[in-house]
């Protein structure tokens, strides 16, 4: 590749070259990204994503599962370039704003019942972040204190963020091993991973063991937890990990019994992805705290939401002197751009009936995702409503492992690029998490590309 000239400006080469020069990708090794030519986007219309030498992508991961109704969506973008007629940014800290108020109450519309407030701030790791801060003093503020109730429990494998009380309450080695030194304490609950089963049982034949495990956890650790925190129905970041049905209820109702507080972290699963608004819905669970973030705006812009019960609520009001407030909030927090876009992809998904017609899309995923189990290293395919994991084995019969230097997810994922498809895996599972509004044909080629990707990284 012939070095470009720096004087030459923001063309494909400097940008790549600049990009190499002046950028620490996250979740990236950067000695492997320095090998390579950088992807960089310039443009992106529908489901489509153009890099600065013009050539086209389908997002087959939503950009990083946030992405509702595709890209440069006139009426989001128009939303936007309305209220930048107005305000861009004004603080949340002593003034309220106008999309802020409007989106809130709308919030509050389709979320489960009883959840009455709306905090905002502006990512998923934040919503995470606040609920927990909100557990805990709720239980130093109410009229009988129980200030005893300090742990949170939470399952193992999961992922609610990158900042250091989200990481707290994550299970995922890989990511969060390092910062062990620095975390809180917390009650591990056993994950339903069914493919494997953390208790070596069987699909499909055990009654659901791994509740009834946890349950016992909670027992141990009576009127010490404030709070259990999952991410209903499906365990994302854990590799696409989908529950067995009735685990969400289960675990909602073993924290009613016991006095727990529960936080849903509906951040990856809500606003569609599962084919509900939100994934509570499914099993009739309606938390005491609820994360939002990524498909709130559409997948536009940075906003979130920690949607909380009265009875949360009331515990944070009293006389100033009592410092019962809660002393918590970012600079960007309802940023009035991210509040429009969000209100706008809302109105979306009434005038597109987007859920509606989002029906016969995943049973067509379900379908066209049934071949993938034809293939001599695919171990297992999990889905749930638009989001699927194809997890790659080295050997499907005993569930081994490749050996993590062979890259295979990335390199299938690679292939999938060459076919002109982005997608980006977990470990060796290879994530499918298109725009809700991705029509049978798109959806067609983005599983072609998969499917020919993990065929070349594993077969040939
Ligand atoms: N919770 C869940 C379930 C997530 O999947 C993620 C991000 N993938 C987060 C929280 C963190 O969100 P963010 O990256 O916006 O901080």
């Amino acid at each position: 590749m012939k070095t470009p000239d720096p004087k030459d400006g923001p063309g494909p080469g400097n940008l790549e070259q600049w990009d190499l020069e002046c950028i620490w990708h996250p979740f990236t090794q950067m000695m492997e990204w320095e090998a390579d030519r950088p992807l960089v986007i310039e443009a992106a219309e529908g489901m489509h994503l153009t890099d600065v030498r013009g050539n086209r992508y389908l997002d087959g991961v939503s950009s990083l599962w946030c992405n509702v109704h595709g890209h440069r969506h006139p009426a989001i973008d128009a939303a936007i370039r309305d209220q930048l007629k107005r305000v861009a940014h004004s603080t949340f800290l002593g003034l309220s704003n106008v999309p802020a108020v409007l989106l809130a109450r709308k919030l509050l519309g389709i979320a489960p019942p009883g959840l009455q407030r709306v905090f905002y701030s502006d990512n998923g790791s934040t919503a995470c972040e606040v609920a927990l801060k909100m557990a805990f003093q709720y239980w130093r503020q109410i009229p009988r204190p129980e200030p005893r109730r300090t742990l949170f429990a939470c399952l193992r494998e999961g992922y609610h963020g990158d900042t250091v009380g989200s990481v707290s309450i994550g299970g995922i080695g890989l990511f969060h091993a390092t910062y062990e030194p620095l975390l809180f304490e917390t009650v591990k609950l056993p994950a339903p991973h069914c493919y494997r089963c953390p208790l070596g049982l069987d699909r499909g034949r055990c009654s659901m063991d791994c509740a009834a495990a946890a349950e016992e956890i909670l027992d141990r650790h009576e009127g010490r937890i404030a709070a259990l925190v999952m991410e209903p129905l499906v365990q994302g970041a854990a590799g696409i990990v989908v529950h067995p049905p009735g685990f969400l209820r289960r675990m909602r109702e073993a924290a009613v019994k016991r006095g727990i507080l529960f936080i849903a972290d509906e951040v990856a699963v809500g606003f569609g992805r599962t084919g509900t608004m939100f994934a509570c819905e499914q099993e009739g669970v309606s938390p005491d705290l609820m994360a939002a973030a990524k498909g709130i705006t559409g997948g536009y812009l940075p906003l979130a939401a920690t949607l909380a019960t009265a009875a949360i609520y009331d515990a944070f009001r009293g006389p100033a002197a009592e410092r019962k407030t809660f002393y918590h909030g970012h600079t960007y927090t309802a940023n009035p751009l991210a509040c429009a876009a969000a209100l706008a992809s809302l109105a979306v998904f009434e005038t597109e009936k987007t859920l509606e017609v989002l029906q016969g899309r995943i049973a067509f995923l379900a379908r066209e995702l049934d071949r993938f189990r034809g293939l001599p290293h695919v171990g297992d395919v999990r889905h749930k409503g638009f989001m699927a994991g194809i997890e790659l084995v080295a050997d499907p019969g005993t569930k081994k492992l490749y050996p993590a230097e062979s890259r295979t997810g990335a390199r299938a994922c690679l292939a999938a690029r060459r076919r002109g498809v982005i997608l980006r895996p977990l470990g060796d599972v290879v994530v499918l998490m298109p725009p809700l509004a991705m029509g049978e044909r798109d959806l067609s080629a983005v599983l072609e590309a998969a499917y020919e990707g993990i065929r070349e990284a594993t077969e040939l």
